[in-house]
């Protein structure tokens, strides 16, 4: 029977307890939040959400059309223009979701015959943007420079190298410098995904990449999503002028794709300038990270040191992530619940976010429930 196949692999993933369901989040809920990604606490701020109406009243409640046919309006210019200004790079590209602008950044610069060196931990949408590029992808150990180069001695020219700046489980930052340096030795370019570094690392939330001193570098493009620290919707290509007027032209994820709504291109532009005005919310999501996790380990946790805003719990097995997830849930506290096939086998977690608007009470409530509800 056609789609038979389907329910098998429901059965076998019911008897692992691997069943992932969908949870409306009421409007007005009351749990404290540890789960989203909203790392400035921006989502909701009345600034943000004006910039959003303001743009749909403009410009309507869609894009009408991709970006090179009626998608383009003056909002995605000026944004463009303003996160590469912001972000230290030359131009930048506004795509409908980082997960699109990191296909288009991976299979646009990774054409037939080339190498795609590529970190172990990197998200599904570099590892999916490898799948479909033409070039060929070597996966390398973690966070390792050494592994880097070895694999690019191997190559044949062009060559990128790809890495998440923070990386989206455990929240390690990966070495970019280092990654920068290796890349250079053998005329690499290098890819990253800054998704959770904006808005949290470097100068006022410059990003990782300016805070390794490698903003407007001619070899490095950065991914950016702007649904995290920016409380909006859609993502971005930064880098070299000529990386994106190539992009423009070659991207798929760009040319046959609806261009950013208006109103998540006003809400993004409106936290970005925010943030521009009020840069301390960058250093006071890095503190709230390092509060948590040095209140969590000082109650017996095994806890990732973070070096953004994720901080990431050990859960002693997948069943136990989840139900440690409920209990918190139960006990009021929204927390993120990472099991495989998200992550590999015997590493299961709990996901916490730090944000910028927490309060010293909130930090030390969260720590209060995740210790009493510990499998
Ligand atoms: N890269 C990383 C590291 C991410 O965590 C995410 C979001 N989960 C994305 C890319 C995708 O970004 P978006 O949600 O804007 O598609």
């Amino acid at each position: 029977m056609a789609f038979g196949w389907i329910d098998e692999q429901a059965a076998a993933r019911r008897r692992a307890g691997l069943v992932r369901t969908l949870r409306p989040r009421p409007a007005d809920s009351p749990l404290l939040d540890l789960a989203s990604n909203d790392y400035l606490g921006l989502a909701r701020h009345p600034e943000i959400i004006e910039g959003a109406a303001e743009a749909a009243r403009r410009w309507g409640g869609g894009a009408t059309g991709s970006r090179l046919v009626t998608g383009t309006t003056e909002l995605h210019g000026e944004l463009e223009r303003e996160l590469a200004d912001f972000c230290g790079f030359e131009a930048a590209l506004v795509f409908s979701s980082g997960y699109a602008a990191n296909l288009a950044a991976v299979t646009a610069l990774a054409p037939h015959g080339s190498l795609v060196v590529s970190d172990a931990g990197n998200h599904a949408s570099l590892i999916d943007g490898c799948r479909l590029a033409r070039g060929t992808t070597q996966v390398v150990a973690h966070a390792d420079p050494d592994a880097v180069r070895k694999a690019l001695s191997t190559a044949k020219s062009p060559a990128i190298t790809v890495s998440d700046t923070v990386f989206s489980v455990d929240g390690d930052a990966a070495p970019l410098a280092e990654l920068a340096a290796a890349c250079r030795e053998y005329g690499a370019g290098l890819v990253v995904d800054d998704a959770h570094g904006l808005g949290v690392l470097g100068d006022g939330g410059r990003g990782a990449p300016h805070a390794a001193g490698l903003a407007g570098a001619p070899d490095v493009v950065v991914t950016v999503t702007l649904s995290k620290s920016l409380g909006s919707q859609g993502g971005a290509v930064l880098g070299p002028a000529h990386v994106i007027d190539h992009l423009v032209n070659a991207a798929r994820t760009f040319i046959f794709d609806t261009g950013l709504a208006p109103a998540a291109t006003g809400a993004a532009l409106a936290a970005l300038r925010l943030l521009r005005r009020e840069p301390e919310r960058a250093a006071r999501a890095r503190e709230v990270a390092r509060a948590l996790h040095t209140r969590l380990t000082a109650s017996g946790h095994e806890a990732v040191r973070p070096d953004a805003a994720v901080v990431s719990v050990r859960a002693p097995s997948p069943d136990q992530a989840v139900r440690w997830a409920a209990d918190c849930r139960s006990a009021g506290l929204a927390v993120g619940c990472f099991r495989p096939p998200s992550v590999p086998d015997g590493v299961s977690r709990l996901r916490l976010t730090a944000r910028a608007d927490l309060t010293e009470g909130q930090i030390d409530r969260a720590v209060g429930i995740i210790g009493d509800t510990r499998p």
